[in-house]
């Protein structure tokens, strides 16, 4: 179904409305200390179709922590640099379990079941490091943000970086282990650097829609010509984003909002429609499975009303 520039504007303009008019926000997550003082009460709303209409509703240019849905582009960068080998260190299947669990790396000897879950994205990470020095691998990831989204104004903030340093004991906890079983190469203290920072990105919604729109069109930017990845590859991250984008809540998302999307427990999550369109969406309140709230309601009502689901009308 095609969708006209002002039919989509008007459609994310009133979802905004609708959503923030709402009461129900989930909790803000407050593992990360930093990340509890974020307004509860924000929500952004940014789709960028293929003909380059930004459609945007609510608080679309502030800047908030992405946390996991870096995982989507620290998974792309990696498989740039090791292909298909990557899928040695880390498996592509849905966990079933919570994005910080250890339990089945017992089981599967140190390999994480999929890129996602923060142990298989602390095994990327080093496998970026791997390839260079611990200030030039976050530098890359970086600046692999800032093309994406072409806005050379992105920045990690430290404050949240350092906040998970100072308390992300289970990250560390999943690290080492999987060190114990040879899973990662460097010095856990610099991988989990490197994570912890580029978790800590902050971009607008406008920003993130805009570095996700190879996602949706095959691989290249369809504004820039610029190509990411074969057409191939963007096809796979997308259906690994279909089945394990929301740790043990992907069954859901799937159910209700039908399209590929990374979440992050600072509220944001990135969505995309394949040859439609790429969209951000930010409301910090969590549901139990770490997901946003309104983000994940606002984008069943998106995908409702523009009959964007990839499994049908
Ligand atoms: N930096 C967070 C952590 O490792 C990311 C989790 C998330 O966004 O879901 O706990």
């Amino acid at each position: 179904m095609n969708t006209s520039a002002s039919r989509l504007e008007s459609v994310v303009r009133e979802i905004a409305e609708e959503m923030r008019a709402r009461p129900d926000r989930g909790e803000v997550a407050t593992y990360i200390p930093e990340l509890a003082r974020v307004d509860p009460g924000a929500f952004g709303l940014v789709v960028i179709d293929a003909d380059g209409t930004v459609a945007a509703g609510g608080d679309s240019d502030v800047p908030f922590s992405i946390q996991s849905i870096s995982k989507v582009f620290t998974l792309t960068l990696a498989l740039g640099m090791v292909g298909d080998r990557l899928w040695r260190r880390v498996g592509r299947e849905p966990s079933g379990s919570p994005f910080n669990s250890i339990v089945q790396l017992e089981y599967e000897r140190g390999i994480p079941r999929n890129p996602f879950i923060n142990a298989g994205a602390i095994a990327v990470t080093d496998l970026i490091l791997s390839r260079h020095k611990p200030r030039e691998a976050l530098g890359e990831i970086l600046r692999f943000m800032q093309v994406l989204a072409q806005d050379s104004s992105i920045v990690i903030d430290e404050a949240v970086a350092a906040s998970e340093q100072r308390t992300g004991f289970r990250n560390g906890a999943l690290a080492h282990y999987m060190k114990s079983f040879g899973v990662i190469e460097n010095p856990v203290e610099y991988v989990l650097g490197v994570y912890f920072h580029h978790c800590a990105i902050a971009m607008t919604c406008r920003q993130l829609a805009t570095a996700g729109r190879f996602l949706a069109h095959a691989g290249r930017d369809p504004t820039t010509g610029h190509s990411v990845v074969p057409p191939e590859r963007a096809r796979r991250i997308n259906a690994v984003m279909l089945t394990c984008g929301h740790y043990d809540g992907s069954g859901e998302f799937a159910y209700r909002v039908g399209l590929p999307g990374k979440s992050g427990v600072g509220g944001g999550i990135l969505a995309v429609a394949p040859g439609k369109a790429s969209i951000a969406v930010w409301s910090p309140g969590l549901d139990a499975a770490g997901n946003s709230h309104l983000g994940r309601i606002a984008l069943e009502a998106l995908t409702r009303r523009l009959g964007w689901s990839i499994f049908g009308v």
